[in-house]
C-alpha cells in the first residue's frame, strides 16, 4: 500500500492515536501534518522525527481545534490535503446534572465541531485534486453510550451522522468519508480517566481497567494506535475506494453484545 505522493493532515496528532494514525500514514509514505494547540518544541522535534524514521515530508502545525477558524486555517496552512483524520478529542465524566457546562462546550466543540470546520475547509481541495479520503476517529461511544459521558456520547454520535452526510455529498466522487469506532485503546486520554472512575466506583487502578474499561470489551484487550493507523491506511486504500459513509469498529467485539 503506498499512499506516496498524498498529504494525509491528522487533527490532535501529538499524541495517542493521532500520532498512532500519523506513523501508519508515514510507514505509507504520506506527507503528514501533525497538529495540536500546543506550539512546543518537542512537538516540531516529533514531525522531525517521523521525517527521520520513514523518509517523508512531516511538519507539526499548531491549529485550537476549540476554535472554527483555526480549524479552518490548519487546512489552508497544510499547503494541500488529501487525506483528512479528524482525531481530536477530549474528555471529561460527570453525571448529566452536575456536568460543567464549560466542559459540555469544549467537548462538542472539539470533538465534533472541529470536523465540520475542516471538513468543509478540505473537500474543495480534495476536489480540486481529484481524489480525497476523510477518516473521523469517533468511537464506541457513537454507536452506544455510557452514563456519565453525554458530552462525549453527544459528540461522537454526531460525527457518526456527520460522516454519513458528508459521504453521501461526495458520493459520485473520488472521495470517501468514513469513521473508525475504537473500543478502549491505552493513550493518555484513557490514562487520565482511570483516577475519577477509580474514585467514581470505589476501585483499584485494575479492577477499572478489568471491571469497568474492559468489562464491555469481550477481548479483554486494549485494541492498538497501530491498528487504528493501519485502519485508516485501509481506507485510504483502492480496495477500500466503495467503502463510504460507515463506522469500522476496532472494539474486541463490544458493539457486538
Ligand atoms: P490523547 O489525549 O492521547 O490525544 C488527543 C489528542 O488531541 C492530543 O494530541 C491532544 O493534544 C489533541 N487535542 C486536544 N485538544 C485539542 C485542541 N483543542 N486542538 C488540537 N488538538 C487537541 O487521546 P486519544 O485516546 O489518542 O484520543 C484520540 C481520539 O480518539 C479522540 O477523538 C478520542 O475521543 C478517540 N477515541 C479514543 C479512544 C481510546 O480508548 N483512547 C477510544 C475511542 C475513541
Amino acid at each position: 500500500m503506498s499512499l506516496q505522493g498524498k498529504t494525509a493532515v491528522i487533527t490532535g496528532s501529538n499524541s495517542g492515536i493521532g500520532l498512532g494514525v500519523a506513523r501508519e500514514m508515514a510507514r505509507a509514505g504520506a506527507s503528514v501534518v501533525l497538529n495540536s494547540f500546543t506550539d512546543r518544541d518537542e512537538d516540531h522535534a516529533l514531525a522531525a522525527s517521523i521525517a527521520e524514521e520513514f523518509g517523508v515530508v512531516a511538519r507539526y502545525i499548531k491549529a485550537d481545534m476549540s476554535k472554527g477558524d483555526e480549524c479552518r486555517q490548519l487546512i489552508t496552512d497544510a499547503g494541500g490535503c488529501d487525506i483528512l483524520i479528524n482525531n481530536a478529542g477530549i474528555q471529561h465524566v460527570a453525571p448529566i446534572d452536575e456536568f460543567p457546562a464549560d466542559k459540555w462546550d469544549a467537548i462538542i466543540a472539539i470533538n465534533m465541531n472541529s470536523a465540520f470546520h475542516t471538513m468543509a475547509a478540505a473537500l474543495p481541495v480534495m476536489r480540486e485534486r481529484g481524489w480525497g479520503r476523510v477518516v473521523n476517529i469517533a468511537s464506541a461511544h457513537g454507536l452506544t453510550a455510557s452514563p456519565y459521558k453525554a458530552a462525549y456520547v453527544a459528540a461522537k454520535h454526531g460525527v457518526v451522522g456527520m460522516t454519513k452526510t458528508v459521504a453521501l455529498e461526495t458520493a459520485q466522487e473520488p472521495i470517501t468519508c468514513n469513521a473508525i469506532c475504537p473500543g478502549y485503546v491505552l493513550t493518555p486520554l484513557v490514562e487520565a480517566q482511570i483516577p475519577d472512575t477509580m474514585k467514581e466506583y470505589d476501585m483499584s487502578r485494575e479492577e477499572v481497567i478489568k471491571n469497568v474499561m474492559l468489562k464491555r470489551q469481550p477481548s479483554k484487550e486494549f485494541a492498538t494506535v497501530e491498528q487504528m493507523g493501519g485502519t485508516a491506511v485501509f481506507l485510504c486504500s483502492d480496495a477500500a475506494a466503495q467503502i463510504t459513509g460507515t463506522t469500522i469498529s476496532i472494539d474486541g467485539g463490544w458493539t457486538a453484545l
